[in-house]
């Protein structure tokens, strides 16, 4: 059976106790367990697929606090190095009054940055697991040289790579550079998933289908686009599927594309994905995948945070109608 391996950031999100104030006006916040990644790890695990993070934390309270909502979750948590050499990373998160969010980072660096390639350990990976990450753990740091690593390992053992690159540009000092390192680490992916606000900002080309397009380059097989309530189009080299989303009242969209990836991942360990089956897998079941991908995003909308508010497996059932 294939495992979900995360690589990336787990931290914990502050989000705002007031809703549509600038982040400098908040005065109360709840903390919540995130980072992109740790989301996605959690919600494979919570609907019944092995999940593993390959992260480090601080040996500081928000750590243990992590470690201990990731093993609640489900989550793998033995390749998560702790150290005391740096914190673990936190984010400030507020929700402004035209629902975009602002974000405000502590990480110095974090110590998920200093995860080392040295610390990551090929023999991990076997034919069928699914290695995920995003940007944020991009920056120049080891945990970028960790990802090439790791990377490099799932594609030699006959597994699948999935990016979403889930652009934070408070976190890099020039938006450049930002683009540069997923357009690096863009041709090592099988999947890649990219939300509409994201597509023209890494690819710069205006038309959709031409800017979805110049994402095939590379190992890239499938491209999920996701839409907000809309839903979500899903892309092989020629040919795309749509979906649409479900109607649910939003309390807090914060890890709704991470619930999604969350769900679209599930399925395709339940369904044994690799990379030679992997289009012939999204063909023949693209319906199924994709309306559970989308439950999955839709009710983690209706909850604070993203970990705290990932839905059971049963309730995205119910929501499809299963
Ligand atoms: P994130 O906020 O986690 O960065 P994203 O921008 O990557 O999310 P979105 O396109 O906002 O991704 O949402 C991902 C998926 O979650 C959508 O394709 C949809 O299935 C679901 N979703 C998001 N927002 C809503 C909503 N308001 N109502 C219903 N479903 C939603």
């Amino acid at each position: 059976m294939g495992k979900l391996f995360s690589i990336g950031e787990v931290l914990i999100d502050f989000i705002p106790l007031q809703k549509g104030v600038a982040l400098k006006d908040v005065f109360s916040f709840e903390r919540a367990p995130g980072g992109a990644p740790a989301n996605v790890a959690a919600a494979v695990a919570k609907y019944g697929q092995k999940a593993a993070m390959i992260s480090k934390l601080g040996n500081d309270a928000f750590g243990d606090f992590l470690v201990e909502q990731l093993v609640e979750a489900g989550v793998e948590v033995d390749k998560v190095y702790r150290t005391g050499e740096a914190n673990t990373a936190l984010a400030f998160v507020s929700l402004k009054e035209n629902g975009e969010r602002d974000f405000s980072f502590y990480r110095n660096p974090s110590a998920d940055l200093l995860l080392s390639e040295e610390e990551i350990e090929p023999a991990w990976f076997k034919a069928g697991d699914i290695l995920h990450f995003c940007s944020v753990d991009l920056v120049e740091s080891p945990m970028k040289q960790a990802h090439k690593k790791a990377i490099a390992a799932v594609s030699e053992a006959d597994g699948l790579v999935s990016f979403d690159p889930n652009v934070r540009l408070p976190l890099w000092e020039d938006p450049e550079d930002c683009r540069k390192a997923i357009l690096e680490f863009l041709p090592t992916a099988d999947i890649v998933k990219v939300s509409d606000e994201e597509l023209n900002f890494i690819t710069g080309i205006k038309d959709e289908s031409d800017a979805i397009q110049s994402l095939f380059v590379g190992n890239v097989k499938a491209v999920i686009y996701t839409k907000g309530a809309a839903g979500a189009d899903l892309f092989l080299k020629d040919e795309k599927f749509e979906s649409r989303g479900y109607s649910v009242k939003p309390v807090d969209t914060t890890g709704a594309g991470d619930a999604f990836m969350g769900g679209f991942l599930y399925q395709l360990l339940e369904m044994k994905a690799n990379p030679a089956n992997l289009e012939e897998v999204l063909r023949g079941n693209q319906t199924e995948i994709l309306q559970f991908a989308n439950a999955s995003g839709a009710l983690t909308t209706t909850g604070k945070g993203a970990i705290s508010a990932l839905p059971t497996k049963r309730e995205v059932e119910e929501l499809i109608g299963k």
